[in-house]
């Protein structure tokens, strides 16, 4: 029996084990991939403070290395499922449970689809929903980045890297983006806007991506362009499935919680990007994980 199990390695949830097992807690991280979550997928981190400019996926190790010291397990698992039965919590994994007596949801936010014809069919063959991951494919290739929010731009600019041009198609004519990232981006000289626009289908040849079907949602026109690739970034949902059955999430699936990162559930707490929040960000993922660890501690010695 864990007195609290983390779903979840990304900020939120690497910073909950740090606060809890500094509390001497007995604590578990249940992760099914790589520590680190949405940070490994951005090369560059410039407003987290204290580090200037630093890599995502360095950050992510920076944040992992201290917890085996402290005693913090490592569990690997995708979880399916997890019950109340009051004082203890019940996790399912594919072939696996556990018990612990608190439980902490920090398992983020996936990126959206599009939903339009060539979407999946060109999915890893010119289609993608990190730059980080593929951007150095598209040498030399026009690219189209679809979205308006800090993803979208950010990744554009990275992408300018290795593409010979990098057009942002966004559904209004206004970005959503932090002013110092429109600033940049309307500044570089690779980066080229289609404004009011959203993609109607991507079509390709022999297996690849080679033109985009955009509509212009004002006039109502359809214009076919030559893309090599495109990088869809149209938002996050939340990554809260396994927890339907609890009643704790908002229509969107926004998991509800107090100040304290409390749920309504007795002893079930919720951290980072996967909570109804204003601002998801790795400072503010950081900030819930170390109220949530604070809280367990509280909650297992009031208890
Ligand atoms: P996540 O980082 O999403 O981590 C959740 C973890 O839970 C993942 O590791 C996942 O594998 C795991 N998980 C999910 N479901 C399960 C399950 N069922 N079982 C087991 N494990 C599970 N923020 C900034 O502040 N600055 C930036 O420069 C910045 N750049 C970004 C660039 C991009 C392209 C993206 C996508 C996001 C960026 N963000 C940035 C946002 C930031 O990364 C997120 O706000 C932050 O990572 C949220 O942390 P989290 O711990 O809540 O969730
Ligand atoms: P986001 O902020 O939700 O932006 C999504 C963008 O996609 C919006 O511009 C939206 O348009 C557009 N969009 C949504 N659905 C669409 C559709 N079906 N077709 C076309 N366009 C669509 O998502 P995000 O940019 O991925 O950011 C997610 C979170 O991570 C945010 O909190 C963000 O601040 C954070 N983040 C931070 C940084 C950083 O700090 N440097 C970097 C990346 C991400 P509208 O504007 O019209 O709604």
């Amino acid at each position: 029996m864990y007195d609290t199990i983390i779903i979840g390695a990304g900020p939120a949830g690497m910073t909950a084990a740090l606060y809890a097992a500094r509390s001497n807690l007995k604590v578990a991280l249940l992760e099914r991939g790589v520590p680190g979550g949405q940070m490994n997928n951005t090369a560059d981190i410039e407003n987290y403070p204290g580090y200037g400019h630093i890599s995502g996926p360095e950050l992510a190790e920076k944040m992992f290395e201290p917890l085996e010291a402290l005693g913090v397990e490592h569990l690997f698992g995708l979880v399916q499922k997890i019950e109340d039965h009051g004082s203890f919590k019940k996790i399912f994994t594919e072939d696996e449970s556990f018990e612990s007596k608190t439980l902490i949801l920090a398992t983020g936010a996936n990126h959206r689809h599009l939903e339009v014809p060539g979407e999946a069919e060109y999915n890893s063959r010119g289609v993608s929903y990190c730059a980080v991951c593929d951007g150095a494919f598209f040498r030399d290739e026009d690219l189209l980045v679809v979205g308006g929010g800090d993803s979208a731009v950010e990744e554009a600019i990275f992408l300018t890297r290795f593409a010979k041009s990098v057009t942002i198609v966004h559904r209004r004519d206004e970005l959503r983006a932090q002013k110092v990232l429109q600033d940049r981006a309307l500044a570089n000289e690779k980066i080229h806007f289609i404004w009011d626009s959203v993609v109607e289908e991507i079509k390709g040849d022999q297996g690849r991506v080679n033109t985009v079907v955009l509509k212009n949602v004002k006039s109502g026109q359809v214009s076919q362009h030559d893309f090599g690739g495109v990088f869809i970034y149209v938002g996050l949902d939340p990554v809260s499935d396994f927890v339907k059955d609890l009643d704790i999430r908002d229509e969107a699936g926004w998991i509800i919680t107090d100040q304290q990162m409390a749920t309504s559930v007795s002893g079930i707490y919720a951290i980072g990007d996967v909570r109804q929040k204003d601002l998801r960000q790795i400072t503010t993922a950081v900030g819930d994980g170390a109220l949530a660890g604070q809280a367990v501690y509280k909650y297992i010695t009031e208890h």
